[in-house]
């Protein structure tokens, strides 16, 4: 990866980890999903609220390493006000950037996150988030 993108790409995740977005507790929001990581002592949970099939509201509380933390503030940042469906291909297409596959679409800021493909330890990290979204929205 070119240098420069990858200090682009950093200061990106540096950002979130320091300022979240969406960070908060929901204790009424109708959807929620608690995930952790035990490998890294990374939790998240995830409070959402529907409206007519849009995310209308999305919060998260959580511990952990900046890449768990970063990508959680990444992801409800992405996901806020989109409908659901276009949410979980969001997801799909963050899924596939962390196993290393080029995104078909732009993801934007989300991209930062494509250098942490290269450290397998760290996937699980970036991941969590995502993966609490989609449960919250099963
Ligand atoms: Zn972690």
């Amino acid at each position: 990866m070119d240098a420069m993108i990858e200090e682009l790409y950093q200061e990106i995740i540096l950002d979130h980890y320091r300022s979240p977005r969406h960070r908060g507790r929901c204790p009424h929001c109708g959807r929620t999903a608690h995930r952790d990581n035990p490998l890294c002592g990374d939790e998240i949970t995830l409070g959402l609220e529907l409206s007519e099939g849009t995310i209308a509201r999305v919060v998260f509380e959580g511990q952990g390493c900046s890449i768990s933390q970063a990508s959680a503030s990444m992801m409800a940042e992405a996901v806020d006000g989109l409908g659901v469906e276009r949410a979980l291909e969001l997801a799909a297409s963050v899924r596939r950037l962390m196993h290393g596959e080029p995104p078909e679409e732009d993801l934007g800021d989300l991209m930062a996150l494509s250098g942490v493909a290269r450290f397998p330890v760290r996937v699980k990290c970036a991941l969590l988030p995502w993966t609490a979204l989609v449960e919250a929205l099963s």
